[in-house]
């Protein structure tokens, strides 16, 4: 379990004692027609580049316009997320070389290899490869599993996870709680940050979290990567490779592997260079296309150069290999709910006219890596410096009302605070994450935020239903994964659909936004917490 280090409480006073908060009540019936209307068929599951998206996008802007929110763009609703297509084919083989010979990997059965550039073909020649640990760089915790090592040149070979993952103490980084640090994705922003020609995350199935065999098809075909210019640094390549080829590596090299895994487990670490270098290429096949965020907003009367953000992704799956006959993966709890929440959201905020602006940021491509609100985070329309918080929805429970309110993220920053009054307020307690070794605070779109510095909440009613209890709650969230997540089930069906608990979610995040923007409060990372306001 988290502890919140709350370093604001001066702040907590401010807040409870201001009387000027306005009440707003949001409506059920809009939500109803926002949800039937962006989860049935003819939206075709809103996939970006679709004629899926183009619906959805007008429809949300339509809306936004009817309502009477600005658009956020100078005269546009929209915002262009440039987005590129890569379709990559690894060589058949990868050849580590060492005093002691070669050794090849089997494109797919020891290895997986991509790229995020837009470069047509990549290749390594006889770069040399070097263990870097975690790979992580953590000045706050005096750690760096790089250090000395110039990487430019250098292919960088690096364990997944965290080092305290598994261990003993559960204040070591945060035991076997995932930090941003042990995300794969973390790891290969290093390895950029680093000017490494390319990263190999060595899998090991406990520490990642699945078997290889998920690395063999999540890795190949077609991936989407934001367009931007490639920094000259970026590594080249990115991959994995199979725990039986990374012992055979160490051991070409006269290392134990499982020895060097508890070296780099160690204060202190340092790069091993591995006496071997790597070939590999790889060519793609490049597209390039745009999709777009949707953002209206509410000018504040007293503050308006500071923001509240709400976000909901738009977009879901679309059109694809059909199950019982049906093609179509309407998504409509991922993430029809969410969108059509928070577009209820804004409509009550035009009637109370908030201190500070307030921003309905619907996303794109969220399902394909969180582009939309990491281009929005990293192009922001209002700055950051002044965006107090992001709200984030991303799919709301449809099966009643619920006595536990759970937030991904609890104990991070001192927006729990206002989380835990308000849901106080509605007769529900707060928990944290129930399964935090998952890492699913880095999975949506306030994550986008949280990594540029904004404090971010996503939190719902999920494990305690208000009538029938936790087992019952358990069971409908199995069903539901099992049967309905990401598949063209997951549709809209009024006579299962309960709305209690989309409607007291809802309300919850409507009551905090109305919080933050009727006040000075300016929340803040916990002094514990991987994240930081930047300035
Ligand atoms: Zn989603």
């Amino acid at each position: 379990m988290l502890t919140s280090l709350y370093s604001c409480k001066s702040d907590v006073k401010t807040i409870a004692e201001n009387n000027d908060i306005p009440t707003a009540d949001l409506n059920k019936e809009d939500i109803v027609v926002y949800l039937e209307e962006l989860a049935s068929d003819a939206y075709e599951g809103r996939r970006p580049f679709t004629n899926g998206e183009k619906k959805t996008i007008a429809y949300i802007k339509n809306e936004f316009k009817k309502m009477g929110l600005k658009p956020a763009n100078g005269n546009s609703y929209f915002q262009d997320v440039p987005l590129v297509e890569i379709t990559g084919k690894p060589g058949d083989v990868m050849t580590f070389h060492s005093p002691k010979g070669k050794l090849e990997l089997k494109n797919g059965d020891d290895y997986v290899l991509h790229t995020q550039r837009a470069a047509e073909q990549l290749s390594l020649n006889k770069s040399e490869l070097v263990f870097c640990g975690f790979g992580t760089v953590d000045p706050a915790r005096n750690w760096d599993d790089y250090a000395g090592m110039d990487m430019k040149g250098k292919t960088a070979v690096i364990l997944v996870n965290d080092p305290g993952f598994g261990g003993e103490d559960p204040d070591f980084f945060s035991g076997d709680i995932m930090t941003y640090s042990g995300r794969w994705t973390y790891k290969y922003e290093e390895a950029d940050r680093q000017g490494a020609d390319a990263v190999i995350l060595i899998h090991e199935t406990t520490s990642a979290g699945y078997p290889w065999f998920v690395i063999k098809s999540s890795w190949a075909g077609t991936m989407l990567e934001l367009d931007r210019p490639a920094d000259a640094d970026d590594c080249a390549l990115k991959g994995w490779i199979s725990l039986p080829k990374a012992k055979a590596l160490f051991e070409s090299a006269g290392l134990d592997i499982a020895e060097q895994i508890r070296n780099a487990r160690k204060p202190g670490f340092k790069p091993v260079p591995l006496n071997a270098t790597v070939d590999a290429t790889l060519s793609n096949k490049v597209k390039k296309d745009v999709t777009k965020n949707v953002i209206g907003y509410i000018e504040g009367s007293t503050h308006p150069d500071e923001y509240v953000v709400y976000t909901a992704h738009w977009d879901h799956l679309g059109i694809g290999a059909p199950v019982e006959g049906d093609s179509i993966y309407n998504g409509a709890l991922d993430n029809a709910s969410g969108t059509a929440t928070i577009m209820a959201i804004a409509k009550t905020f035009t009637k109370v006219k908030p201190k500070r602006s307030v921003v309905f940021a619907m996303v794109t491509a969220e399902e394909q890596g969180l582009f939309g609100s990491q281009y929005y985070a990293e192009h922001p329309l209002f700055p950051l410096s002044k965006t107090v918080a992001n709200i984030n929805m991303d799919g709301v429970n449809p099966m009643g009302g619920m006595n536990d309110v759970t937030a991904l993220g609890y104990g991070l920053s001192s927006l729990d605070i206002i989380l835990e009054e308000e849901a106080k307020k509605q007769g529900r307690y707060v928990q944290g994450d129930q399964e935090p070794e998952k890492g699913y605070y880095y999975r949506s779109d306030h994550f986008s935020f949280a990594k540029e510095g904004v404090p971010a909440i996503y939190a719902g009613g999920s494990t305690d239903h208000k009538e029938k209890g936790k087992a019952y709650a358990k069971e409908f969230n199995k069903e539901y994964n099992a049967k309905y997540y990401h598949q063209p089930s997951d549709e809209y069906d009024p006579k299962t659909w309960n709305y209690d608990g989309m409607l007291q979610d809802g309300q919850l995040y409507l009551n905090i936004g109305l919080r933050l923007a009727n006040s000075d409060f300016w929340p803040e990372w916990n002094a514990k917490s991987e994240f930081q306001r930047k300035k």
